[in-house]
């Protein structure tokens, strides 16, 4: 089976075919640091935390390159308003970016570029797009002039003639064209500035993410992910500085975007207010909640966010969480020598389904990385395994391994989305706390009964649930046994 990847560049799914045999180089436009993530941007950090992880789980040798934009006229404006200097500001949210993303389980980038330690690379593209006529300096500040590259609009699929049309240039303005944007800036009074062969000045947004890009990962690398709203003007831009300067294509090989999180319908945005920080999120629903809500979706179709779906992603991630826990304690059991069957043979259905189950994860994700329908493998493994193991208590050897072998099944597929169990997770685990309870009511009603062969078995089940009971003057306590 060969992995699909949906381009925006063809408009289609294209068979991914890597740069080198075996390696995937990636970059992913990181984030303007003047202000705390919201749960938006994470959703474009997540998505790719998951391509990443796949393409690994594939056997690929992945690079993963993300920047961070560290001067802007966000984070001058933001430093301004608050009097500090904009480097205070943009270390405060370097440092709260690096916290979230540890907090959602997102795997730190190979490189970590910031843009103002980049400045002289970028410097060299400019002038390289001077040199070949595609850029024009009018007093310290440079253009590039979209009319000298004829394939601008390819990524967007907007045509050139009709960005030239569409828009008038401002009356003030020094562009030769409205379409034409800024690869460096005149410094203003106050403005962090550094030295450059037109006067002092600082890059414009766009030129920091071709120049790093190619610094880092080489021409033609594979994949540039960001959310959808950077396809235009930002990426575009993106292709036609690369493409210009080195007179070459395809800059890149796969693009690929994220769709938005909504809220009521309207993105997510500082700009609307209808923003809620991931921090925010992290404390009310807890890291495999917010994965596993955006895994439930494709990710480029849009999620509308709010506090129920964030409690049921939740709960169908606790139901895998509780399935790993269950087979633990089933698998402990056994370590405590406690008499297991033999001979059951039930286990050969078992593996069977897992393969075919993981057969189903890996179509699914190879279909442009469609988590939903992996995810929904996933949950066949927990409905065979529940199915295995319901109202049974002993085992037999085979049996026991090809229970590991369904967790082992899990973990792994679990790995290659982002989700870790850690199994039994105390009162999360409600399906084993409902069935202990259920067990003690059933014992209790068999003492009343009198039937104690009955209320023994119960009692010999539950310990090899690893459950350990106590008889109180207020009824029968419980609790599950630590290790050793
Ligand atoms: P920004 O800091 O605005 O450049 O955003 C960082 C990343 O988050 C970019 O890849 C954006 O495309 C993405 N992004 C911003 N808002 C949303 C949203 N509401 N939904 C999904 N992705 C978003
Ligand atoms: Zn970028």
């Amino acid at each position: 089976m060969v992995l699909k990847v949906h381009n925006t560049l063809t408009g289609r799914k294209d068979d991914f075919v890597p740069r080198d045999a075996g390696r995937v180089a990636m970059y992913v436009c990181g984030p303007t640091v003047y202000n705390y993530i919201h749960v938006g941007n994470a959703r474009c950090y997540l998505t790719f935390d998951m391509v990443r992880r796949y393409l690994a789980f594939r056997g690929y040798d992945v690079l993963y390159a993300q920047n961070f934009t560290d001067v802007d006229d966000k984070i001058i404006n933001a430093a301004a308003e608050q009097g500090i200097d904009p480097t205070v500001l943009t270390a405060t949210f370097i440092e709260a970016f690096l916290e979230d993303m540890a907090a959602l389980g997102v795997a730190p980038p190979d490189i970590a570029p910031l843009a103002t330690e980049h400045i002289s690379d970028m410097l060299e593209m400019i002038e390289s797009l001077i040199d070949k006529g595609i850029a024009y300096v009018v007093d310290g500040d440079v253009y590039y002039e979209v009319a000298k590259f004829p394939a601008y609009g390819r990524l967007s699929h907007r045509d050139l003639a009709d960005l030239q049309a569409g828009a008038r240039v401002d009356v003030d303005s020094r562009k030769k064209a409205a379409p034409d944007f800024a690869l460096w800036k005149s410094a203003k009074p106050g403005e962090p500035n550094w030295d450059s062969p037109w006067g002092k000045g600082r890059p414009g947004w766009h030129i920091e993410c071709s120049a790093m890009s190619l610094k880092y990962l080489g021409f033609s690398f594979d994949i540039h992910g960001g959310g959808l709203d950077l396809i235009f003007p930002h990426h575009e831009n993106e292709i036609a500085q690369a493409e210009g300067a080195t007179g070459e294509s395809p800059f890149v090989r796969y693009w690929l975007h994220n769709g938005f999180v909504t809220m009521s319908g309207e993105k997510m945005a500082k700009s609307v207010g209808n923003v809620i920080r991931v921090r925010d999120a992290l404390a009310e629903a807890g890291p495999m909640a917010i994965r596993m809500l955006f895994l439930g979706t494709h990710y480029r179709s849009p999620i509308d966010f709010n506090a129920d779906k964030l409690a049921e992603a939740g709960r169908a991630y606790d139901r895998l969480n509780n399935l790993v826990g269950n087979i633990d304690r089933i698998a402990a059991a056994l370590d405590d020598k406690i008499t297991v069957l033999t001979g059951a043979g039930k286990e050969r259905q078992l593996l069977d389904a897992l393969r075919s189950a993981e057969a189903a994860f890996v179509a699914a994700m190879d279909d442009d990385f469609n988590a939903p329908d992996a995810l929904g493998a996933m949950f066949t493994v927990t409905r065979e395994v529940n199915t295995f193991i319901k109202d049974r208590t002993r085992f037999s050897l085979d049996e026991i391994d090809a229970l590991d072998e369904a967790k082992a099944t899990l973990t792994r597929l679990g790995d290659a989305l982002g989700l870790s169990f850690t199994g039994f997770a105390g009162s999360a685990d409600v399906n084993f706390k409902a069935d202990v309870d259920a067990k003690i009511a059933a014992r209790q009603a068999a003492k009343a009964a009198k039937d104690w062969d009955a209320a023994d078995r119960i009692r010999n089940d539950l310990a090899l649930l690893d459950v350990v009971i106590e008889d109180t003057p207020e009824g029968t306590k419980w609790r599950v046994k630590k290790d050793g």
